[in-house]
C-alpha cells in the first residue's frame, strides 16, 4: 500500500548520514575514539560515573550479570512482560529465571511480586521499563538492598527519563540501553551499560572484548605495541564507530525526539481517552516518560470485535501496529522451562489479551498522527456491539 504508515521508523537526518560518512572516509571503522566521545557524552546525559558501549542491549544485560557473577546456582526475577532478551541473558549464564507478574494498570514489575519470588539464591532482579515510563523503582530498590540483591535496569525503553528527579543510568545497580534500529534513539544496532561501581565497570570493560587486557600493554610496554594479555574468555560485543558517530548524533537529538513524541502521546491521549472501548496506561506524576510505546487496551465487552482483529482493521486503514509483549509464560520455550501456565501470571496475560501497540516516532506529521486517530475512532464506531 502507498501510503501505508510503519508501526515504527528510525529518525534519521543528513547530520548522522554525514557523521558516519566520516567514519567510514576516517580509516578507522571498528570500536575507537567516537564509541570513547559516545560513552563519556552518554554517562554525563543519564549521571553515571561509568558507561560501556556495547553491540545491543542483550550484550548489556549478559555482561552486567556476569560481571555481577551469576552462575548456575543463581536466579535471577524478571517480569514476564517484556523481550525474551531480559530472560535469555539468564540463561546464557546457566541460572534460573524467575518469572513475576506486572501490575493490570501500568504493566510494570509488581514490586510485591518480586518480594515473594526472592528466595536464598536470588543474585539479581530486571526490573524493565515499560514503554519509557520508569517502573516503580524505589520499593524494589529497598527490598533488594535490605537482602544483598542486585537491581539490572532494562532501560531499552527508558532513554532520556527520569525517576523522581534521578535519571535512569543513574539509579540501580546497573542500567542497561537499546540503540536497536526502533529504539528513543538508534546506532543501528547497539547499547550501553551504566555503573557506579568501577570494579564492576572495569568486568565489564574486559569481558565486552575477548577478556584482553589493556592494562597488561600499558605497564609492560610503549604504547600501541602488539602485546596483550587475555585474563578470561570473554565475549565479541564492542561498539563499531561508525555505529558510535550514528549515536553521537542520535544523543544531541535525544530531547527534540522525545519532546516530539511526547506531543504525539498528548494528541492520542486527548482523543482517545474518553472512549469507553478504549483503556490507556496511566502516566505517573513524580516520574517522566520516554514515550518508546503508546499502549491502548480494548475495554471487554464494548466493541464486537477481538485484539486480532483490531490490529488486522487498522491494517486494512494503512495503519501499521504492534503487540508489546506476548508475556514470556506463553512462549514455548518458557513455559516449559517455568512450569507457569497462563493463569500462573495473571495480569500479564489478561492485558496481553487486550493489548495493541500504536505508532509513536518523532518521524510522524501531524497529519499521520491524525490519520492514526481516525482510523482507531472509525473501527471504535464501527464495531460497538
Ligand atoms: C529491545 C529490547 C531489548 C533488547 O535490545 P537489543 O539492543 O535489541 O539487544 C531488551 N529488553 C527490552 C525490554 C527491549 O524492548
Amino acid at each position: 500500500m502507498k501510503d501505508f504508515l510503519p508501526f515504527a521508523l528510525p529518525d534519521i537526518t543528513e547530520r548522522e548520514i554525514a557523521a558516519v560518512t566520516e567514519v567510514m572516509r576516517s580509516g578507522w571503522l571498528t570500536t575507537g575514539t567516537k564509541a570513547m566521545e559516545l560513552e563519556t557524552k552518554f554517562a554525563q546525559a543519564v549521571s553515571a560515573p561509568h558507561a560501556l558501549a556495547v553491540n545491543s542491549c542483550t550484550a548489556a544485560l549478559h555482561l552486567a550479570l556476569e560481571a555481577l557473577g551469576v552462575g548456575p546456582e543463581h536466579e535471577v526475577i524478571v517480569p514476564a512482560m517484556t523481550f525474551t532478551a531480559t530472560a535469555e541473558v539468564v540463561r546464557y549464564l546457566g541460572a534460573r529465571p524467575v518469572i513475576v507478574d506486572v501490575r493490570p494498570d501500568d504493566h510494570q514489575i509488581d514490586p510485591s511480586a518480586v518480594e515473594r519470588a526472592i528466595t536464598k539464591k536470588t543474585r539479581a532482579v530486571i526490573p524493565v521499563h515499560f514503554a519509557g515510563q520508569p517502573c516503580d523503582l524505589d520499593p524494589i530498590l529497598e527490598l533488594c538492598r535490605a537482602r544483598g540483591v542486585a537491581v539490572v535496569e532494562d532501560a531499552a525503553h527508558a532513554f532520556p527519563v527520569a525517576y523522581k528527579g534521578r535519571p535512569v543510568g543513574s539509579i540501580g545497580d546497573l542500567t542497561c540501553f537499546s540503540f536497536y534500529a526502533t529504539k528513543t534513539i538508534t546506532t543501528g544496532e547497539g547499547g550501553m551499560v551504566t555503573t557506579a561501581d568501577a570494579k564492576l565497570a572495569e568486568r565489564i570493560k574486559l569481558m565486552r572484548l575477548h577478556g584482553i587486557s589493556k592494562d597488561a600493554w600499558k605497564r609492560y610496554s610503549a604504547e600501541g605495541s602488539w602485546y596483550y594479555e587475555v585474563l578470561a574468555p570473554g565475549f565479541k560485543y564492542n561498539l563499531t564507530d561508525m555505529a558510535a558517530a550514528l549515536g553521537l548524533v542520535q544523543l544531541e537529538r535525544a530531547e527534540e525526539m522525545r519532546a516530539r513524541r511526547a506531543a504525539i502521546a498528548r494528541d492520542y491521549t486527548a482523543a482517545l481517552g474518553k472512549s469507553d472501548a478504549l483503556e490507556l496506561l496511566p502516566v505517573h506524576q513524580d516520574r517522566g516518560h520516554a514515550w518508546h510505546l503508546f499502549v491502548v487496551r480494548l475495554v471487554d465487552g464494548v466493541l464486537k470485535i477481538d485484539r486480532a482483529r483490531f490490529i488486522e482493521e487498522l491494517k486494512a486503514r494503512g495503519v501499521g501496529t504492534s503487540v508489546h509483549f506476548i508475556p514470556l509464560h506463553l512462549h514455548p520455550f518458557w513455559r516449559e522451562l517455568s512450569g507457569l501456565s497462563p493463569k500462573d501470571l495473571p495480569a500479564s496475560a489478561a492485558v496481553y489479551e487486550r493489548s495493541l501497540s500504536l505508532p509513536i516516532y518523532s518521524k510522524m506529521t501531524d497529519e499521520e498522527v491524525q490519520r492514526v486517530i481516525g482510523a482507531v475512532s472509525d473501527l471504535v464506531r464501527t464495531h460497538r456491539r
